[in-house]
C-alpha cells in the first residue's frame, strides 16, 4: 500500500506532536505514525517539570538557564543551540499554558515553579525555582494537551504503525516504510519531508526508568542507512530509581526538599538535616546534577555506607528521605511517585525513606541535527534533504555530556516546533521525487527471515544478555576492560541475532515479531554506545572512566560521530564543540 503526504511525522511523543501541530496549522497534509497509541508515548511518564526562566517565584533569566545548561553539560553542549533553547523555553511554556495545560499554580495564580538539579540563580550562587510543573505529572499533561490540539486541528494519525526504514534517494529522504501491527501489512509512506521523534534506547540496560517501547528505533534506522550518530557514549543514569526496579522517583522529590541518606545517617530520617550530598556539593547539595549524584551513590555503597539489602544483594542502595516534608506536600506535589513507592516497594514515603539506586534514564546522544532539526549526514555538516529529527532521538547537542532535569521537556517542545517551521519552509518548493513500489523489499526480507528463516535463537535470551552486559560494563563507572568486555559481548549478540526466529507466524498483532525487531534496533544502539565509550579516554559528565578520571579538554572537547561501515565495523569522525559565551571551567557545585 502506498500513501502520499506532504509531511510524515514518526513518533507521537512531545517532539512529534509539537512538530505536527506546526505543520497542520499551515494546512499541510501531515500524518503522524506511531508504534504506540499517542498518549502512551514516554513523554507521558515524565514527572517533575519543564525548565523555563519564567521568574514566577523568584528572579530568573534565560541567560542563567543558558549558563547552567552549559555547565551541566560539562561544556560539551553546543552553546549556540543551548542559547536558543533557553531563550525560546519561556515562550514555549506560555504557549503550552495557552493550549490549555493545567499547570500547578502559585497563590497569585501564576504557573508554579520548583528547584531542580543544577538549575541556579546568578551563575551558580544557589538553587533557583525554574521547573514549571503540573504536580508530578508534567509530561502526562504536556502529551495530552498537545494530542488534543492535534486532534482539534485534524492531524491524521496512523496508530500502531511501526516504522522500520527510511526511503532514501541519494542524500534526500522520500518517506518511510511502516509495518501495520493490526494486519501485518507493510506500507510505503511517501513524503516531501520526514520527521523522526522516536525517543531513546533505555531498554538496552537492565535497570531503567524507560518505557518498554524505548528501543532506539530511530537511531538504529539512521545508522543502518549509513548516517552517523553523535555522542553516543553519554548515557544518563538518574540517581533515584526505585531499588531493583528502576522505576523513576522524580528529581522533583529532591526539588521539594528530599534528602539522600546512607547507612550512617538513618537516625536523621525525618529531621531534615543534611545528608551525604552536602559534602560533595556544598552549594546545591542534593540538587547537584544527576551524573554527580549517581556517582556519589555508587561511592557511598563502595565505601561500605550502603544500606544492607536483604539476602543475596548485600548493601546495594541508599534511601531518599521525604519524611520531613510532611503528608500535605507529599500528597499534593508528589502523588504519583508516592503511589509508586507504596505499590512497588510497599514503602510509605510519609513515614519511611524510599530505597533507591541509579537507573538508566536518558540518551544525550543521537541523530545529529542543526538548530532547526535538519539531520546532518556527516561531521562536515552536509545535510540529509527532507529529513528532520528532534527530542530524545536527536542530538542538537543542548545536553552535551549530561542533561539537566527539566531540559528534555523543553527540548522537545522548542525543537519540535522549530523543526516544524523549518519543514514548512522546505515544503515551499520540495518535490515528492520518485519512490519505487519495491522500496519495502528489503524490510519484507527481514520480516520473512525472522518469521520463516528457521532461526533457533530466542529474543529474550539475547535481550537479557545485552541488558546485563551493558549495565555491568557501560554503566555509571566505566573502565577499558569493562567496556571492551561489553562491546565484544554485544558484537557476539549481533552475530547471534542473525539466527533469531519467532514462533508466532500470525500476521495480526504479532508482538513477538515486534520484539525481535526492537531487539535488533537496541543491539545497534548498545554497540555504538560501547564503541564510543571505549574511544573517549577521559571523564566528562555522565561518561566516567575510572582509568581516565579527569576531563581532558585539550584532547576531548569535541563530539564523536560514529558510523557503521560494515556488519562488524564502525568508523569515527569528530566535530568541534561550539563555544560562544562560557569558556570551559572545572565543574564545582
Ligand atoms: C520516567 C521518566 C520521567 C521523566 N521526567 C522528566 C521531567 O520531569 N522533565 C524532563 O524534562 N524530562 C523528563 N524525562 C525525559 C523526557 O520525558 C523524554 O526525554 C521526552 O519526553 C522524550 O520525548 P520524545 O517526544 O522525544 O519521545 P517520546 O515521548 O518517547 O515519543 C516517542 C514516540 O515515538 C514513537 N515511536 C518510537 N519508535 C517508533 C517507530 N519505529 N515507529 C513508529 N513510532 C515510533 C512512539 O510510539 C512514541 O509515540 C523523563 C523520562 C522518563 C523516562
Amino acid at each position: 500500500m502506498i500513501h502520499k503526504f506532504d509531511a510524515i511525522v514518526v513518533g507521537a511523543g512531545g517532539a512529534g506532536l509539537r512538530c505536527a501541530l506546526e505543520l497542520i496549522q499551515q494546512n499541510f497534509n501531515v500524518a503522524v505514525l506511531s508504534k504506540l497509541h499517542p498518549v502512551r508515548s514516554h513523554t507521558g511518564a515524565s514527572q517533575g517539570g519543564i525548565g523555563a526562566a519564567l521568574g514566577n517565584e523568584e528572579p530568573d533569566s534565560p541567560e542563567w538557564h543558558f549558563f547552567d545548561t552549559v555547565k551541566g553539560s560539562d561544556y560539551l553542549g553546543d552553546q549556540d543551540t543551548i542559547e536558543v533553547m533557553c531563550e525560546e523555553a519561556v515562550e514555549a511554556v506560555l504557549e503550552l499554558e495557552h493550549f490549555g495545560l493545567p499547570f500547578s499554580r502559585t497563590a497569585e495564580g501564576k504557573i508554579a515553579q520548583r528547584p531542580f538539579g543544577g538549575h541556579t540563580r546568578n551563575f551558580g550562587e544557589a538553587s533557583v525555582k525554574r521547573a514549571a510543573y503540573a504536580a508530578d505529572r508534567t509530561g502526562h499533561m504536556i502529551l495530552h494537551t498537545l494530542f488534543e490540539q492535534c486532534v482539534k486541528n485534524d492531524v491524521r494519525f496512523f496508530n500502531e504503525f511501526y516504522v522500520l526504514d527510511l526511503i532514501m534517494d541519494g542524500s534526500t529522504c522520500r518517506g518511510v516504510i511502516a509495518y501495520e501491527l493490526a494486519t501485518g501489512d507493510l506500507h510505503i509512506f511517501q513524503a516531501r519531508a520526514t520527521f523522526l521523534g522516536t525517543g531513546g534506547y533505555g531498554r538496552a540496560f537492565s535497570i531503567t526508568s524507560n518505557a518498554h517501547a524505548y528501543t532506539g528505533d530511530g537511531m538504529s534506522i539512521c545508522l543502518r542507512q549509513g548516517l552517523p550518530l553523535e555522542d553516543m557514549e553519554f548515557v544518563q543514569f538518574h540517581p533515584t530509581g526505585l531499588r531493583k526496579l528502576g522505576i523513576l522517583v522524580s528529581e522533583a522529590a529532591r526539588g521539594e526538599g528530599g534528602i539522600l541518606r546512607n547507612s550512617t545517617d538513618m537516625a536523621n530520617v525525618g529531621t531534615g538535616k543534611d545528608g551525604f550530598m552536602a559534602e560533595i556539593a556544598p552549594t546545591v547539595k542534593d540538587l547537584a546534577p544527576r551524573d554527580m549524584v549517581s556517582r556519589a551513590i555508587y561511592n557511598e555503597i563502595k565505601a561500605g555506607r550502603g544500606i544492607e539489602g536483604t539476602g543475596d544483594t548485600g548493601a546495594d542502595y541508599v534511601v531518599l528521605d521525604l519524611v520531613h516534608l510532611g503528608a500535605d506536600v507529599i500528597n499534593e506535589k508528589l502523588p504519583d511517585i508516592s503511589h509508586f513507592a507504596r505499590k512497588y516497594l510497599a514503602v510509605e514515603p510519609i513515614t519511611e525513606p524510599i530505597p533507591v539506586q541509579p537507573t538508566a534514564h536518558y540518551a544525550m546522544g543521537g541523530i545529529p541535527t542543526d538548530v532547526d532539526g535538519l539531520v546532518f549526514a556527516n561531521a562536515r555538516n552536509d545535510v540529509v534533504n527532507g529529513l528532520y529529527a528532534a527530542g530524545e532521538v536527536a542530538c542538537v547537542s543542548v545536553h552535551g555530556a549530561n542533561r539537566l532535569g527539566t531540559n528534555s521537556l523543553v527540548d522537545i517542545v522548542v525543537f519540535g516546533r522549530r523543526a516544524g517551521k523549518a519543514m514548512i519552509n522546505y515544503l515551499a518548493d520540495a518535490e515528492f521525487g520518485r519512490v519505487s513500489d519495491t522500496a519495502n523489499e528489503f524490510i519484507q526480507g527481514e520480516i520473512d527471515r525472522l518469521k520463516n528463516g528457521g532461526g533457533k535463537e530466542k529474543v529474550v535470551d539475547l535481550r537479557v544478555a545485552m541488558q546485563k552486559t551493558m549495565m555491568a560494563g557501560v554503566g555509571v563507572y566505566r573502565t577499558k576492560e569493562g567496556i571492551t568486555e561489553s562491546r565484544d559481548a554485544v558484537k557476539e549478540l549481533l552475530r547471534r541475532y542473525k539466527h533469531v526466529g519467532v514462533t508466532d507466524k500470525h500476521a495480526f498483532f504479532n508482538t513477538e515479531l515486534v520484539e525481535a525487531i526492537e531487539l535488533g534496533f537496541l543491539l545497534d544502539c548498545a554497540w555504538t554506545i560501547a564503541e564510543s565509550a571505549l574511544l573517549r579516554t577521559e571523564s566528562r559528565g555522565a561518561h566516567s572512566r575510572v582509568d581516565y578520571p579527569d576531563r581532558d579538554d585539550a584532547k576531548w572537547l569535541k563530539h564523536t560521530m560514529i558510523s557503521k561501515t560494515g556488519d562488524d565495523e564502525v568508523a569515527f569522525d569528530f566535530k568541534p564543540v561550539t563555544i560562544t559565551k562560557f569558556k570551559p571551567k572545572p565543574r564545582v557545585y
